[in-house]
């Protein structure tokens, strides 16, 4: 990515964060889960943006220590109350509904309901998200105002699922770079209608690909669009022989509310991708909060177990469980806005500006500094006046180009912005004082 494109780009983030929350606005309705056909229907909205290739692994299929699901859909549930009233509607809200629940046509009286009835007595207006995935049951969800006002009595009971012997589906979007070296960056699509944890990490994704995949890179680009856990580990497990490519990684997630940004590292704690997330945290003056890396969270528990530990980290904004809204029917729409995900694409953008641009140079007068005024770049470049940070960033560049320090020590070191010292890198190439280190 050359230092015009990523001007285009980031001058093009208002445009393109207004389509990532239409996106938003498609994908919400849709009742997705770890399987099933509203995953299906999720790759078919995505491709009318993003031409991302549909994988299918069979029920059954041994992927490590676990085992390809049976497929879950659903097309209604719904519970009646004694009146005769629809009182929990899976059309109103597929939050509702405990996402994997097992087909249901009963009556049952309201002590034995309320045993499958689950609610957020601290958050009485929400409603949660429950999945039961790994163990066969059913349940709905409800606010717990709505909860407090059941009357006794009997309750008719349905919920029309299907849980068969099908697939899973994941989606795939690559982007061949000058190199084989691989970028990985994944979302998640097993979530319903959610907004922050996780649409807003899939149309980060989406727009992040698009965008991306018109420009020339030096890295090529691998996008995953899988189930949270058992997606991960099924994509790890047909694809272990080419893991060794990725040099890089990012798990995109909680990335349209209005917190400041978390990073959370790689367990390696010193990767590349650490080093440049930092650096472009560090020089967007705001607030962040960076973490370690723990052994729970979303996909980087997989990417970073010990038998792949690849250097694969999580840039979000308020991390999963720290926001009042997280896996609730409060992380909807409102929650997350446009502003934000352009908040969150600008710095993946960076982010990726610093890996294409990262590397190594050699001085080539180390001895003594080379006289910047008679080649002009001390006061004037082709009539371009060459200003006090850029003639700042040319010493640092040419002090510490001796083929141990990259541009992103540099750029760690002397405080100045990355694309600064692109540029005045750029300008040291064109007069000849610079050549890349290999
Ligand atoms: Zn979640």
């Amino acid at each position: 990515m050359k230092l015009d494109d990523f001007t285009k780009i980031l001058s093009e983030v208002d445009n393109i964060s207004q389509e990532m929350y239409q996106l938003m606005k498609d994908l919400y309705p849709l009742c997705r889960s770890i399987t099933g056909n509203n995953v299906r229907k999720t790759h078919e909205i995505i491709r009318k943006h993003l031409e991302i290739q549909s994988y299918e692994v069979p029920t059954g299929t041994e992927v490590y220590d676990w085992v390809i699901p049976k497929e879950w859909n659903i097309n209604d549930a719904y519970v009646i109350d004694p009146t005769g009233k629809k009182i929990i509607d899976f059309k109103k809200s597929n939050l509702h509904i405990v996402n994997y629940s097992i087909p249901v046509k009963k009556k049952i009286f309201l002590t034995e309901l309320k045993k499958k009835l689950h609610t957020l007595p601290k958050q009485p207006d929400s409603i949660p998200y429950l999945t039961s995935y790994y163990s066969e049951d059913w349940g709905f969800c409800l606010t717990h105002n709505q909860f407090l006002e059941l009357i006794d009595g009997e309750y008719e009971i349905v919920i029309d699922s299907s849980l068969d012997d099908g697939h899973l589906t994941y989606g795939e979007y690559f982007i061949k770079g000058k190199t084989e070296n691989e970028i990985l960056i994944t979302c998640y699509t097993c979530h319903p209608s959610l907004c922050n944890d996780n649409l807003s990490g899939v149309t980060l994704v989406t727009f992040l690909a698009k965008y991306l995949s018109k420009l020339s890179l030096n890295y090529s680009y691998r996008f995953l669009f899988i189930p949270e856990t058992i997606g991960a580990i099924a994509w790890l497990s047909i694809n272990e022989k080419n893991t060794f490519k990725i040099k890089h990684g990012l798990v995109a997630t909680c990335l349209g509310d209005s917190g400041s940004f978390t990073y959370k590292k790689s367990r390696r704690g010193n990767a590349e991708i650490d080093q440049v997330v930092i650096n472009v945290l560090q020089n967007s003056n705001s607030k962040f909060t960076l973490l370690d890396f723990f052994p729970s969270g979303s996909d980087e528990r997989q990417f970073c177990s010990p038998g792949f530990n690849l250097p694969v980290g999580s840039l979000m904004k308020t991390m999963y469980g720290k926001f009042d809204e997280y896996h609730t029917s409060a992380d909807n729409l409102e929650f997350v806005n446009a502003n934000n995900l352009k908040d969150s694409i600008t710095k993946y953008i960076e982010i990726i500006f610093v890996l294409e641009n990262n590397a190594k140079f050699l001085n080539l007068i180390p001895k003594c500094e080379p006289q910047l005024s008679k080649r002009g770049l001390y006061d004037t470049l082709g009539g371009q006046k060459v200003n006090d940070l850029t003639k700042n960033a040319i010493q640092w560049i040419l002090n510490l180009s001796d083929g141990e320090n990259s541009l992103l020590d540099i750029s760690n070191k002397s405080g100045i912005n990355f694309n600064i010292i692109v540029n005045a890198a750029n300008m040291l190439i064109q007069k000849n004082l610079l050549q890349k280190h290999i």
